[in-house]
């Protein structure tokens, strides 16, 4: 064998090792040493060292060190797995190493996320003439879609504000669900909109957007350019805003809507889940996330423009030098997205749609949800022990008596290693947030879980 192919073999069966084992070790690591670690690593040496030693080296120094996120029994923040033929995509897409700017830098990329993302908007429907760009995740789908917002109602404003910036043009006024994700404020400080400037408004018990609030919002401040931000799926409680009403009210205003879907919006790819994000279509853009329900590996989001325009004005790229650029000729992806060297994010979502089909997604979509409920019920049985959201989608938060109480029983869990959930503050509340976004996760991966989390309330109860 040449080097390079006893390289990737051992590559290759490191990680299907550590994939099979995975289930078989704590969830999070117990004893976690990080000087050992970097020790591990060694100093900068003065020579070249053998590849076979250098991945050696490195996987023996950092699997000690890893979180069992491709395992089953890993339910902190909103995470999601890996499958299988997405994880080996994505080797290919390291392997052949394409730059996937455009139809010149690599016409296979360039088709491949043509084909993927038009799967993807079908899955979602969303308008088949949406433009659309593979990013790196839900920030840069917020930035990306709310950068074409601010295109738009600029420019309707006779304002271009790609030549002239933000300084004396008309104010931009940005109106959001209270319960936004943090994400949406960075992109409003990347884009200079300012997080400051944000008018927030009212939710309802599960963080659903108050759409008589958000008509008061509007008319309560000068008309004029308005974005309005819109959610689908709270990262708390998995609630979705009445997309349909929301975005009528909002249009009504001549507001640009774009709704953040990072995990919430994969409901959309279920028949049984879709009443979830009616009306969706009718927004203006979209984000959404691979790297979590989709499970496909770190780092992949998607965003959707349904004004193609507006988002190649925002995010093109222009240089003499770069031909095939995507005005009359094929969709360049780097006029979509914020980086122009970028890898070929589509083959890893080609393949995990490939691999799952239409039905598997949507399966995928409902059997977590399914087990969302099972740890709820099964949960809300203990005495003491409180559900407080509607569990709507894959996202449970458990209270287990007082803020002190639940921050014990979570430590307690995370020590285990029997599973992970991460916690969370909500409504002042301090709450045990479970997640249920991984392929691997069966009934008895719950049942497990919810045996640790019954030890940890019997020993803090001890105590
Ligand atoms: C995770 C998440 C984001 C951010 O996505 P990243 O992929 O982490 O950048 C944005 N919005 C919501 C609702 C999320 O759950």
């Amino acid at each position: 064998m040449t080097e390079l192919r006893e390289l990737l073999s051992y590559a290759a069966t490191r990680v299907a090792d550590y994939r099979d084992a995975v289930a078989d070790r704590p969830v999070f690591p117990k004893d976690v040493d990080l000087m050992a670690v970097r020790a591990g690593l060694g100093v900068l040496p003065d020579g070249p060292t053998p590849g076979a030693t250098v991945l050696e080296v490195l996987a023996d120094a950092v699997e000690p060190a890893l979180v069992g996120t491709v395992g089953p029994r890993y339910f902190g923040f909103v995470v999601g797995g890996a499958l299988d033929a997405a994880t080996a995509a994505e080797v290919l897409t390291i392997g052949w190493d394409q730059v996937a700017f455009n139809a010149v830098t690599s016409p296979g990329a360039a088709a491949v996320e043509d084909v993927a993302g038009a799967w993807l908007k079908e899955l979602f429907g969303l308008p088949i003439s949406a433009s659309f760009g593979f990013v790196t995740g839900g920030q840069a789908a917020n930035t990306v879609a709310l950068a074409a917002a601010r295109h738009d109602v600029l420019a309707r404003a006779s304002w271009d504000v790609e030549q002239r910036g933000l300084t004396g043009a008309p104010r931009v006024r940005v109106v959001a669900n209270a319960e936004r994700h943090a994400t949406i404020d960075r992109a409003l400080r990347l884009l200079g909109l300012g997080a400051g400037a944000l008018e927030p408004v009212a939710t309802d018990s599960e963080g659903r957007i108050d759409v008589v609030d958000l008509a008061r919002v509007l008319t309560g401040g000068p008309e004029g350019p308005m974005i309005v931000c819109l959610q689908a799926g709270n990262v708390n409680t998995g609630a979705f805003d009445d997309l349909r009403s929301a975005t009528a009210t909002a249009h009504d205003h001549g507001a640009w809507v774009h709704v953040d879907g990072a995990f919430g919006l994969w409901a959309a790819a279920s028949p049984t889940k879709r009443h979830l994000v009616d009306g969706i279509q009718t927004a203006d853009s979209w984000a959404t996330d691979g790297h979590k329900w989709l499970n496909v590996p770190y780092d992949c989001g998607y965003v959707f423009c349904s004004h193609p325009k507006a988002h190649a004005a925002a995010m093109s790229l222009s240089a003499a030098y770069l031909t095939g650029h995507g005005q009359d000729g094929p969709r360049a992806p780097g006029d979509h997205v914020l980086e122009s060297s970028r890898r070929a994010r589509g083959f890893a979502t080609w393949a995990a749609l490939r691999q799952l089909g239409r039905s598997g997604v949507a399966e995928l979509v409902e059997r977590c949800c399914t087990l969302a409920r099972r740890f709820a019920d099964q949960l809300a049985a203990f005495d003491g022990v409180t559900v407080v959201n509607e569990v709507v989608l894959n996202q449970v938060l458990v209270c287990f008596g007082d803020d002190e109480e639940t921050e014990r029983v979570i430590e307690a869990v995370q020590r285990s290693g029997v599973c992970w959930m991460g916690a969370t503050t909500w409504r002042a509340m301090r709450l045990m947030r479970i997640s249920v976004s991984n392929w691997r996760t069966t009934e008895n991966d719950v049942d497990r879980s919810v045996r640790a989390i019954k030890a940890a309330i019997s020993a803090s109860n001890l105590r």
